[in-house]
């Protein structure tokens, strides 16, 4: 089973109002939120390479710890969405991978993800499926609200929040994106894309702690997490 991993690493981060990309940012233990994930990610045995989207203009990942990494195969330019990242790092990685090989796609700004779930979803999807998620059942109350007004409560029972890594077959995936990018579909997921042509997509619970870094406390729950794996592992 070849896997080859796909960071998507050129969002703009405005919603945390720093002067840097906000993947780049330093969390306690002095890597940067990227750097993170590649540390967790280029040590697992059936992650072959990877390629990372970058922007055109970025000027921070140069001073990455893994950008020389044995495992780092190439960088793709950025898109205007992430779903042209993807499809950008796609096309570069097709050089290296085949049809039937396995893609991760990975957000860059979730740095506590843990190998032990990411096993659990290579594990999984051994045996068939066109891919899957790690996800966590929602467990709160939801509110459809309009203006801050409660409009309706919406049944939470069957419902996931989707997290990455997100799995699928190389060639599944390059023509999820492709169908997207040519039909104008709105996606915020891989999943989303693949389900469009009717893939099959398999949910694997993964942890909490598997947060996306999107406002400025979510770095210091970031690094709460981060302190006590290191503590117990
Ligand atoms: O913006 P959001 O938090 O949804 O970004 C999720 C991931 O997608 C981040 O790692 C971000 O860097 C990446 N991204 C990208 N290209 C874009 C937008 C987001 O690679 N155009």
């Amino acid at each position: 089973m070849n896997c080859f991993l796909i960071i998507p690493a050129s969002g703009s981060g405005s919603r945390m109002k720093t002067n840097i990309p906000k993947q780049y940012l330093r969390l306690k233990n002095g890597l940067s939120i990227l750097d993170q994930s590649l540390k967790t990610l280029l040590k697992m045995d059936d992650i072959l390479g990877c390629v990372v989207a970058i922007p055109q203009d970025d000027e921070h990942f140069h001073t990455s710890a893994y950008q020389k990494h044995g495992k780092m195969l190439a960088i793709a330019q950025g898109g205007q969405e992430r779903f042209h990242s993807v499809l950008n790092a796609l096309n570069t990685l097709s050089e290296f991978a085949n049809e039937n090989d396995w893609v991760l796609v990975h957000d860059a700004v979730r740095p506590c993800i843990k190998a032990s779930d990411v096993q659990s979803l290579i594990n999984e999807l051994r045996d068939g499926n066109d891919g899957g998620i790690l996800a966590t059942p929602v467990v709160d109350t939801l509110k459809l609200a309009d203006n801050s007004e409660v409009q309706q409560t919406v049944d939470r029972e069957g419902l996931f929040q989707a997290q990455t890594p997100q799995m699928f077959k190389f060639g599944v995936l390059v023509k999820a994106l492709e169908n997207v990018v040519s039909n104008n579909i709105h996606i915020t997921d891989e999943a989303e894309a693949v389900a469009q042509i009717g893939g099959k997509v398999k949910i694997i619970i993964g942890s909490k702690d598997n947060i996306k870094i999107t406002v400025t406390d979510d770095l210091q729950l970031a690094n709460y997490y981060l302190h006590n794996f290191t503590k117990t592992s």
